[in-house]
């Protein structure tokens, strides 16, 4: 098994690029964003891992931060494997669920994260022996708890583990749509996992099971393959956002078609390199996608597994992008603008985005 967003990652995952820490960043770590491409257990910093651990004291994973630390060190891609399957290891219950899922919304409200669609992988915990209902649970527990305490809105969206095949497509759906097990937070449905040689069309039954019960349809799509991928997602998926569509810059006729459509792109840039789908940052295609008029978000996929966080994500895109303080306020709006948020959550978050941009000119 590979962790839900790879195609086919050689590189080690900890990037190579310039500093990011432009002096938006004071801006960006203050200012109010929603974040759409996040996953659950890539979400697990040192810090959640460390408790993890402890609570499981026969696992090979340090629990003191210092040790910790240097295991976070990827030497190469192997090792990331490796520990990215330790730490999928130590969620055992439904309350390591639970412990989780609220700290990584702790994590996210220290950003000033203050809506996020989290894509959660169930059926990599209910073949592990976790109960279907106790999952379920486990994560409206921590997402009302979140909600309660930092303010964080959080809302799921389950994901197909493409490697698994259909058998996980089949589970997934299943968990997706039967009413008494589906979550109340669910919005949408997804697919991750390798794109090469695990095609899109053959989920498209499971797609169009998910979105007759009301799911919203957000595939990972063109981040190892071509821009037919992303044609793919959207034919047969009816992809209403598209995970990275890195390769769409390949095809004019694509990027058209997503801009004029409003399907939104979920750039996770960090997470570009260190996968390989692009070789260095300053050759990411982010600026030819907004420079065609693609609604583009930014995001940051694993984060801790990648040495990043949202924030520094923001100041890449900024760096990328050429943006000032507005243009950065403008892309966190789009975020706003492609989640499936309800019109009245839309509209108050885009004014308190708009109320901080402007507090903070006018200081
Ligand atoms: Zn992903």
């Amino acid at each position: 098994m590979v962790p839900s967003c790879y195609g086919v990652p050689v590189a080690p995952p900890r990037p190579a690029y310039d500093d990011p820490m432009t002096d938006l960043h004071p801006f960006i770590a203050g200012l109010p964003k929603a974040e759409l491409h996040v996953h659950h257990v890539g979400s697990a910093s040192p810090r959640i891992v460390s408790e993890l651990a402890a609570r499981h004291p026969d696992s090979k994973v340090p629990t003191d931060p210092e040790a910790l630390a240097d295991y976070f060190t990827f030497t190469d891609f192997a090792h990331f494997i490796d520990v990215y399957l330790s730490v999928v290891d130590l969620v055992r219950t439904p309350e390591d669920v639970r412990l989780l899922t609220f700290e990584v919304a702790r994590d996210m409200a220290r950003q000033n994260i203050r809506y996020a669609e989290l894509t959660v992988t169930p059926y990599s915990s209910t073949r592990r022996g976790i109960d279907e209902r106790a999952f379920m649970a486990a994560i409206e527990d921590a997402r009302k708890a979140a909600e309660a305490e930092f303010g964080t809105v959080l809302r799921w969206c389950f994901d197909i583990p493409g490697e698994a095949g259909l058998e996980a497509a089949e589970e997934t759906a299943r968990l997706a749509v039967t009413d008494g097990i589906r979550p109340e937070g669910l919005v949408s449905f997804g697919l991750g996992g390798p794109e090469i040689g695990v095609p899109r069309p053959q989920f498209k039954p499971y797609f169009d099971r998910a979105r007759a019960a009301g799911l919203r349809s957000v595939p990972h799509a063109g981040e190892t393959t071509g821009p037919e991928t992303v044609w793919d997602a959207i034919r047969d998926l009816g992809a209403e956002r598209i995970g990275h569509g890195t390769s769409s810059v390949r095809d004019p006729g694509l990027l058209a078609y997503l801009a004029e459509h409003r399907i939104a792109l979920e750039v996770c840039p960090t997470s570009n390199i260190a996968t390989r789908a692009v070789a260095t940052l300053d050759e990411h295609p982010i600026r030819a996608m907004a420079d065609a008029g693609v609604l583009v978000t930014v995001n940051s996929d694993d984060p801790p597994m990648f040495g990043t966080d949202l924030n520094d994500e923001y100041a890449v895109a900024a760096r990328l992008l050429e943006l000032d303080e507005r243009g950065v306020a403008a892309l966190a709006k789009n975020a706003v603008e492609a989640s499936f948020l309800d019109p009245a959550g839309k509209e108050r978050l885009a004014a308190e985005i708009d109320t901080y941009t402007e507090n903070w000119l006018a200081r």
